[in-house]
């Protein structure tokens, strides 16, 4: 089978890789910048000249892309996939959209005969990379165990939730979550600098106590070593978090913690951190205080 993987960059490119690695598809990769490419082409994989001229070669094509207008684009727009793939194509998306996005492409596709599931994913960077990452799928039961193998290639579980539009809102409610843990443990971090008490000792309690989430073992990890070079973006987290309020806002559900959040995110992206990991919220505490969290 030929797959076609669009967007190979920090969560795109170690899934690719993975299936290039676990599979004996054919892997074709189009990505806007070569040195992407190049770590998917170095594994062999093949490289295409454009998103048109991959989807029309390929049996599944694959998107892991930042933003919902960007997928928009290149599944809907002039030259995109729905323009050219062949009917009968499936089309996966790993992106983070909101549940509106997937089920508008998924209609678009549909009107040319192609089969979507929308497959976000979560786990980071390090598990997209050990193959472990969770992908959560929304979209038709059948075309779902079709594709299952292909998913499990590079994931350690796999999640039906029904419909197109369930998989997004798995995702957002689960990054929701991750956020606001984050931002907690930021916050945590910081009276624990303040305290003066041995961090290293502090991290050791809460890593086996009740106060311990995979967002503070993250959060933890880069703030004591002051690495914040970008896994997850700030501004992809800021993206999926406003999706996820606007999805409450829509429900009708009040916002008491994730509000809050979300002006957090504003604030370090104000201070110019959009690009950096989503863990430099932090850094708002350490600037408003003048104190860095270090060990
Ligand atoms: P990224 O910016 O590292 O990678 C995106 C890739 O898409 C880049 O290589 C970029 O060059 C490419 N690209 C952008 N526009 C393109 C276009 N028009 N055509 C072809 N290629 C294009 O982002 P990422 O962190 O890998 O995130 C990808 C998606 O996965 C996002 O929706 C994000 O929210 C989601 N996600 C990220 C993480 C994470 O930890 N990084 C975790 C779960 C989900």
């Amino acid at each position: 089978m030929k797959v076609g993987f669009i967007g190979v960059g920090n969560m795109g490119g170690p899934m690719c890789r993975n299936i290039i690695r676990n599979t004996n598809h054919e892997v074709i990769v189009f990505d806007l910048s070569p040195d992407a490419v190049k770590t998917c082409t170095d594994l062999g994989a093949s490289a295409s000249p454009s998103v048109a001229d991959l989807a029309g070669r390929c049996d599944v094509v694959i998107t892991s892309l930042p933003l919902p207008r960007v997928v928009e684009d290149v599944t809907l727009g002039t030259g995109g996939i729905a323009e050219n793939a062949k009917p009968g194509t499936t089309y996966i998306d790993l992106s983070t959209n909101s549940p509106a996005t997937a089920k508008k492409v998924a209609a678009g596709m549909a009107a040319k005969g192609i089969h979507m599931l929308e497959a976000p994913v979560s786990g980071g960077t390090s598990r997209a990379t050990d193959g472990t990452i969770v992908i959560m799928v929304g979209g038709d039961a059948a075309v779902f165990e079709q594709n299952l193998p292909l998913l499990k290639s590079f994931s350690g579980e796999v999640i039906h939730l029904g419909d197109i539009g369930f998989g997004s809102t798995a995702k957002l409610i689960n990054n929701m979550l991750a956020f606001c843990n984050a931002a907690a443990a930021a916050e945590a971090l910081m009276i624990g600098k303040r305290s003066g008490i041995d961090l290293k000792k502090l991290d050791a309690v809460i890593r086996n106590a009740s106060g311990m989430s995979s967002a503070y073992g993250n959060m933890e990890n880069k703030t004591l070593a002051g690495d914040f070079k970008p896994t997850f973006a700030l501004d992809l987290a800021h993206k999926d978090l406003r999706l996820a309020l606007e999805m409450a806002d829509e429900l009708g559900v009040p916002g008491m913690i994730g509000p809050q959040v979300m002006n957090l995110m504003r604030m370090a992206r104000g201070m110019g951190l959009g690009s950096s990991d989503s863990a430099s919220v932090v850094r708002v505490y350490e600037t408003a205080l003048g104190e860095d969290i270090r060990a």
